[in-house]
C-alpha cells in the first residue's frame, strides 16, 4: 500500500485513485489516519465550493409504495408504518414554506406509489402537475425522486421543471441488489438514469452501507458512479426499520459512511455530496460536513406532517431539521450557506446546458 500522505497528496492534486487506493482509504480505522483523510477531503471541497454549503428541502409527499425493498420502512407489505399521500395544495404549501425558509432546492420524493405510477397517464399527469406547481410557486431547482418511471414521463417531468432525477441503486453488486430490492430489475433502474443524463438532467446516485456490503462492493459502486457521470452521489448507513426483514440487523456506526463521503469527495471533487440528516439527525451533521459533504439534505418543515425516509420522525417536530436548526452547525464548521446564485453556478458547472435552457 502506498503511504497515506503520498496518496492523499496525489488525490488532492487531482491525480486519479486506483481501486486498491480506494480500498485502503475506505478501510482506514486509525483515528489519526481518518483525520488526515477528512482534512484532504475538506481541502478539495474548498477548492471547488469555497466554504459554501447548499441546503435541500425534502418533501416526501407519498409513503405508499408498490415495492418491497428489504431495508425500507415503507415497503408495501409493512402494515406498521404510517402512510399518507399529500394533496397538491399540501405539497405546494410545504414546498413554499421550505423555499421561504431559504433552502436551495426542493426534493420531491415519493415511494413508488401506484396512484402515480400504475394508474397510467392520469397518475403520471398528476406527478407532472405537482412538479409544475412547485416550480411555479418556488422558482427553485426541483429534484424529483419518483422511483423508476417510463422515459416519456421523465421527459415530461423535466419539461415541467425538474432538473434533478434521484434514483438510488443502493448497491452495484447484482446479487446484493436482488436481496435488497426484491423482485426489481437492476438494469431497468440503471438504464433510466442513463436516459436522464442523455436528456440533460442532473442525476443523483446513491449507495446504502451496512446491509451486507463489502468494501469491494463500495469500490464497484464508485466506479459505477463514475461511469454514469452522476452529479450528486450519496452514501447512507442503513438504519434498521421495524417489521421489515432486516429489522434485527444491527446498525453499524457512521465511521464507514464518513470514510466513503471523504473518498467520494477526492474522486469526484466537483460533485454535490450530501450530509444527510436522515441517518443520525442533527447530531450527525458535523461529522458528515467535516468529511467533505457540501450539501445538507432532508430539511423538513416541522408541523407539516411530512416524514423522513430512514429516520421517519427524528428531529423533525423539534425543528432541528430546518434552516435555522442547521445554521449554527455550519458556522461551527467554518461553513456558510451558499447564495442561490452560487448554487445555480454549481449546477451550471455540472451541466452547462442548464444555463442555456434557463435563458430561453
Ligand atoms: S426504498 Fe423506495 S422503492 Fe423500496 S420499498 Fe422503500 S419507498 Fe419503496
Amino acid at each position: 500500500m502506498k503511504k497515506l500522505d503520498q496518496l492523499l497528496r496525489a488525490a488532492t492534486a487531482g491525480e486519479p485513485l486506483e481501486p486498491e487506493d480506494m480500498l485502503s482509504l475506505l478501510r482506514l480505522v486509525a483515528q489519526d489516519e481518518r483525520r488526515e483523510l477528512f482534512s484532504a477531503a475538506r481541502k478539495v471541497r474548498h477548492q471547488y465550493f469555497d466554504n459554501r454549503v447548499a441546503l435541500y428541502g425534502f418533501v416526501y409527499f407519498s409513503t405508499y409504495c408498490r415495492n418491497d425493498c428489504a431495508f425500507c420502512l415503507y415497503r408495501k407489505s409493512n402494515v406498521s408504518c404510517r402512510r399518507y399521500r399529500k394533496s397538491l395544495n399540501e405539497i405546494v404549501a410545504a414546498s413554499a414554506a421550505l423555499a421561504d425558509s431559504g433552502v436551495h432546492l426542493i426534493d420531491l420524493t415519493m415511494g413508488e406509489d401506484p396512484a402515480y405510477l400504475n394508474d397510467g397517464l392520469e397518475g403520471f399527469d398528476h406527478l407532472v402537475e405537482i412538479v409544475r406547481a412547485v416550480r411555479e410557486r418556488t422558482k427553485l431547482p426541483i429534484m424529483i425522486s419518483p422511483g423508476v418511471v417510463p422515459e416519456y414521463v421523465l421527459c415530461a417531468l423535466k419539461e415541467a421543471g425538474a432538473i434533478w432525477y434521484a434514483c438510488y441503486q443502493e448497491t452495484h453488486n447484482r446479487e446484493l441488489f436482488r436481496k435488497l430490492r426484491l423482485q426489481q430489475n437492476y438494469d431497468e433502474r440503471w438504464s433510466i438514469k442513463i436516459f436522464a443524463k442523455s436528456i440533460g438532467m442532473l442525476v443523483e446516485e446513491g449507495l446504502l452501507v451496512g446491509v451486507g456490503d463489502t468494501t469491494h462492493d463500495a469500490v464497484q459502486s464508485l466506479l459505477a458512479m463514475e461511469e454514469l457521470a452522476a452529479d450528486q452521489i450519496r452514501a447512507m448507513t442503513f438504519v434498521p426499520q421495524i417489521a421489515t426483514p432486516l429489522a434485527s440487523k444491527p446498525q453499524m456506526n457512521s465511521d464507514y459512511e464518513l470514510n466513503l463521503i471523504a473518498v467520494m469527495r477526492l474522486l469526484f471533487p466537483h460533485c454535490c455530496i450530501p450530509a444527510s440528516l436522515d441517518v443520525e439527525g442533527i447530531e450527525g451533521l458535523t461529522a458528515r460536513l467535516n468529511a467533505g459533504a457540501n450539501v445538507v439534505t432532508s430539511i423538513i418543515p416541522p408541523a407539516s406532517g411530512l416524514q423522513g425516509v430512514s429516520q421517519s420522525t427524528l428531529d423533525i417536530a423539534e425543528g432541528f431539521r430546518t434552516v435555522p436548526g442547521v445554521q449554527p452547525i455550519l458556522a461551527n464548521c467554518g461553513l456558510q450557506m451558499a447564495t442561490r446564485d452560487e448554487y445555480a453556478m454549481w449546477l451550471e458547472r455540472l451541466q452547462p446546458q442548464l444555463a442555456v435552457e434557463e435563458a430561453l
